[in-house]
């Protein structure tokens, strides 16, 4: 192995700078606990990649009350329910009345922003183009991880080493430090779907006040929003659908025939400045620490968007993640540490759950049978026809309280 350029040390050692990692620097600095974090991305690509919307109020709270002083309240848009549409026709889910709770839809993009600038403001080593090659000494009590700079200028072969007490994986689903975790008691489950989600951002106005959750035979469309003039959508796909062979008119005539019916419903168009096709599936790894590295949000599990719960859980797992930490660096006891798992885990599970069911209800599956068709909308009717159906969904998407 070559010899490190540079070492440097520190108390908390974080990989990856999207929800997790940033929060959890921010959290961990407002108590004097030192950190470094460092990612791949540069800051413009993170703050230019469009995923995450839907914050449930105690991720809400987690930006307007530790300081992270965002724009959250200007710019957020706070929903108080959404519309689950199938057999043509709407059926509103209002949270308030339901569970007495609401979400707001803010993009992750602006997130990070938000979390960036209150690190950078705050004097924190937050290090960009920055790759974690490799994970060092996983069981010991000084583990560690090689880096090298991705930045314009700088020679890629020259490594770096971080030391920390602690190492945390926040590199989502690809992450590097959960597979150095590996091994012989830890296990990954999974579920994999036959469909993906083609998304689009495009420059129009608001077709309906609340999000729409459509099933039609044709597949699920989420018809969802970003501001007054740019609007975000998704229709069901084949994950090998290609984006460049959908042109606007076919993309909006296909998101159309889904949520037409005969209450004559019509979405507002314009031009499409953005598509992706994203594949997802459901992850989660057991257990979600080894010795002194922890996993957190993505890089221990994933969820299908249809719950919109992926950043939220990013957000619960670094909130007792910091909790544990904190107490650790105070009195030097692990005893909360090694009980992040299993409380990160039970909200994890609830979260996969609930995911798993959305999917399952709204999505079309080539292979159904008749009778799982009719089944489904059984299953629709029987969660919007009372009003404890509704509120086991509203209770479920808007979120858990903090355990
Ligand atoms: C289309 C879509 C819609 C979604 N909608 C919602 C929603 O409405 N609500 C919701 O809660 N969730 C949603 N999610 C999920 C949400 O975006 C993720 O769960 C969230 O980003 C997880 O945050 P994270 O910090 O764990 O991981 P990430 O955001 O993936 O951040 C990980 C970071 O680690 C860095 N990294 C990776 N490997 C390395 C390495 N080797 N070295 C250095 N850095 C590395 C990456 O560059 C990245 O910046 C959605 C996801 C998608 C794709």
């Amino acid at each position: 192995m070559t010899s490190p350029q540079t070492t440097t040390g520190t108390r908390v050692g974080i990989v990856g700078a999207g929800p997790a990692g940033l929060m959890l620097s921010h959290l961990l600095a407002r108590a004097g606990v030192d950190n470094i974090v460092l990612d791949r991305r540069s800051h413009e690509e993170i703050s230019h990649t469009h995923r995450a919307g839907i914050l449930e109020q105690p991720s809400v709270d987690m930006l307007t009350q530790t300081g992270v002083d965002g724009r959250i309240g200007e710019l957020g848009d706070e929903h108080e329910g959404i519309d689950l549409r199938f057999g043509g026709e709407s059926h509103l889910l209002h949270f308030p009345e339901l569970v007495g709770a609401t979400v707001t839809l803010y993009a992750q993009n602006e997130v990070f922003v938000d979390l960036a600038a209150a690190r950078a403001r705050d004097g924190g080593d937050v290090r960009f183009e920055t790759e974690v090659t490799e994970v060092l000494d996983v069981d010991s009590d000084r583990p560690g991880v090689r880096f090298r700079s991705l930045a314009d200028g700088a020679d890629p072969d020259e490594v770096h080493e971080l030391r920390c007490d602690l190492l945390i994986g926040a590199d989502g689903s690809r992450s590097v430090v959960r597979r150095a975790l590996a091994d012989g008691g830890s296990q990954d489950l999974s579920h994999e779907y036959p469909f993906a989600w083609f998304g689009i951002l495009a420059e129009a106005p608001k077709s309906s006040p609340e999000l729409i959750y459509a099933r039609h035979e044709r597949g699920f469309a989420l018809i969802s929003q970003r501001s007054e003039t740019v609007q975000r959508m998704y229709f069901q796909c084949d994950p090998g659908e290609k984006p460049e062979d959908w042109s606007d008119d076919r993309i909006w005539s296909e998101l159309q025939a889904r949520v037409s019916g005969p209450d004559g419903f019509e979405l507002k168009t314009g031009p499409i400045f953005d598509r992706t096709v994203l594949p997802f599936r459901s992850f989660v790894r057991q257990p979600m620490s080894r010795g002194s590295v922890f996993l957190a949000g993505d890089a221990a599990h994933t969820v299908p968007p249809t719950g919109a719960k992926g950043l939220n859980l990013a957000f619960a797992d670094v909130r007792v993640l910091a909790d544990a930490i904190l107490a650790w660096a105070d009195t030097g006891t692990r005893e909360k540490l090694d009980g992040y798992q299993d409380t990160a885990l039970r909200r994890v599970w609830k979260a996969q759950n609930f995911s798993f069911w959305m999917t399952s209800m709204l999505h079309t599956r080539a292979d159904a049978t008749a009778f799982e068709n009719r089944r489904i909308l059984g299953e629709l009717e029987s969660v919007t026809g009372s009003r404890f159906g509704m509120q086991h969904l509203a209770e479920q998407y808007t979120g858990w309280p903090n355990s």
